[in-house]
Order: structure tokens, then C-alpha cells, then sequence
């Protein structure tokens, strides 16, 4: 299987991170129980523009400070064995060096990497099998065109749903399902 794996809220804890740095920007005290959108600026208030001033001056800290998921790693560098994984972000390009620098500083292996806002088209592209994400803008997509997308559960996505969208809120549960699928496509996980 080619693989594809988003970094934030997916593969590594991106929300405490964000929420430590926009809080020390905006001088409020949000918790991630405040969380219900995709896009955690607008939870500031503030505009698009206003985001990316923030997002300039503190985006390699919060890139840097984030955490993987439990389990992340480990089945992260599994599937790296046996399948082709292609890291797929939608950070801006200009944080390339840090974020390689915090996959190698956690050991975590992949075939490649692309950055990219349209991972629909950079799949189809890239004939990745299956996306696993945690953004509710790609459901739809996805699921119109049948192609598979596991969706790593957050606040924000949680009533969003398709056909060929699987539901997991663990790493475990992604290996369980990319398991259930290499048997019936006969291939080994
Ligand atoms: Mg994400």
C-alpha cells in the first residue's frame, strides 16, 4: 500500500502547542476544551492576516514543541517497513526545516514528504491508497470520488462522514484498520 500520513492533530499533538503560542500572543488562557474548529485562530478572533503575523513569529516553536500521539511512532516506523509512506502537510513550505528536523528528532521514518494544501489532487497524483487526516474539508472529497480516507478523530470533524471515510480516534485503531485491509487485498501489513 502506498500510505499517506498528515502531520497535525494526526500524527502529533498539534493543538497544545498552537494554544500555547496564540495564547501567549493574544494574552488569553484557551484550553483544549475550547476547541470545536479546524481553523484554531478563529477561536482568537482573529482574521486570516492577523493569524498568519502569529503564525510567522511562533510557528517553528509550536512546529518544535509539539508531541507525537501515543503509539504514533511505533506504528508509524511499522508501516514504514512493509508499505510506502509519503508524509502529506499542509504546513506552509517555509517550515520544511524544522519539521524535518522533529521527525528525525523523534526517529520517525517515511519514504517522502510533500507539502501541499491539495492532498486530494497530490493523492490521485501520487496513487497514495489511503489518507489518513484529521481534516473535515477532505471528507467530502474523498468520499465523492470512493477513495479512502481514515479520519483521526478531533473535536472539529466529529459529524462528518462518508462511505469510504473510517473513523479512529487511536494509532492503534489505524493499524487495526489498514490491517483489515491488507487481508483482504492479500498483502501483508
Ligand atoms: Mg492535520
Amino acid at each position: 500500500m502506498h500510505i499517506g500520513i498528515d502531520l497535525d492533530n494526526t500524527l502529533l499533538d498539534a493543538t497544545s502547542s498552537h494554544l500555547k503560542y496564540y495564547n501567549i500572543a493574544s494574552g488569553l488562557m484557551l484550553t483544549s476544551d475550547d476547541v470545536n474548529d479546524f481553523y484554531l485562530y478563529r477561536l482568537y478572533g482573529w482574521n486570516k492576516s492577523e493569524a498568519d503575523i502569529v503564525y510567522d513569529k511562533y510557528g517553528y516553536q509550536i512546529h518544535w514543541d509539539s508531541e507525537p500521539f501515543p503509539m504514533a511512532v511505533d506504528i508509524m516506523n511499522e508501516l514504514y517497513g512493509q508499505h510506502r509512506v509519503s508524509i502529506i502537510t499542509s504546513r506552509p513550505v517555509h517550515f520544511r526545516e524544522v519539521t524535518e528536523e522533529w521527525l528525525s528528532r523523534y526517529e520517525i521514518y517515511y519514504h517522502r514528504i510533500v507539502f501541499t494544501d491539495d492532498k486530494f489532487r497530490e493523492c490521485l497524483r501520487s496513487n497514495v491508497d489511503v489518507l489518513i487526516d484529521d481534516g473535515p474539508h477532505y471528507v467530502e472529497e474523498f468520499a465523492h470520488d470512493d477513495k479512502p480516507l481514515i479520519l483521526f478523530e478531533q473535536p472539529y470533524n466529529s459529524f462528518f462522514s462518508g462511505n469510504s471515510v473510517y473513523r479512529v480516534s487511536n494509532w492503534l485503531e489505524v493499524k487495526s484498520v489498514l490491517i483489515s485491509w491488507s487481508i483482504h487485498w492479500g498483502s501483508g501489513f
